[in-house]
């Protein structure tokens, strides 16, 4: 009996530290939780401000501005953040219209699609099913034979080539090593 008193007592003097939720006003939640989370301050010093400002805000580059928009090397594309493999170069084609577009993906489940009713618009956005990282959009006037067009921002991707950089050159660029 004057165990639990004791006890009582004791949890009773405790201070009781009752802290308002951290998150600054205005943060977007997203609703769905992803495999792979990354802390949002080293995504900021990692990534380049579009790179952020599309992956985490679901921004958009500007048409012909990204550096993937005319690229034809050969290798896969990459989700920037994370490094799955989204997008392989024999599906890139030119749409006009200022960004990457592909007809179809590496893996059909390493993207992930959902409705977007921003700007008055019905559109497909398509995100990294695996960190969550806002890719671009899906329209269904793509070539044969899928007859899809994913229309990706240049920001959100990296880009593997398929020739393994010779080791001299190796030490100029170096943007997209990614450790872990
Ligand atoms: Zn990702």
């Amino acid at each position: 009996m004057s165990g639990f008193n004791l006890l009582h007592l004791v949890t009773k003097s405790q201070p009781v530290a009752l802290k308002a939720c951290g998150l600054p006003s205005g943060t977007r939640r997203s609703k769905k939780t992803w495999p792979v989370t990354f802390p949002q301050d080293e995504l900021k010093k990692r990534l380049t401000p579009m790179q952020y400002h599309v992956t985490q805000e679901r921004g958009t580059e500007s048409a012909f501005a990204g550096e993937y928009a005319h690229s034809k090397e050969e290798g896969t594309y990459n989700c920037i953040v994370c490094g799955t493999p989204l997008f392989p170069s024999d599906k890139k084609f030119d749409s006009g219209s200022g960004w990457p577009a592909f007809s179809d993906l590496v893996k059909e489940e390493s993207i992930t699609i959902t409705d977007d009713f921003s700007y008055g618009m019905h559109r497909v956005e398509t995100s990294c099913s695996q960190c969550g990282a806002h890719l671009g959009h899906l329209f269904d006037d793509g070539p044969r034979p899928t007859g899809k067009r994913y229309c990706i921002n240049s920001a959100s991707l990296g880009f593997q080539s398929k020739k393994a950089p010779a080791s001299a050159e190796a030490a100029g660029g170096g943007a997209h090593l990614q450790q872990e």
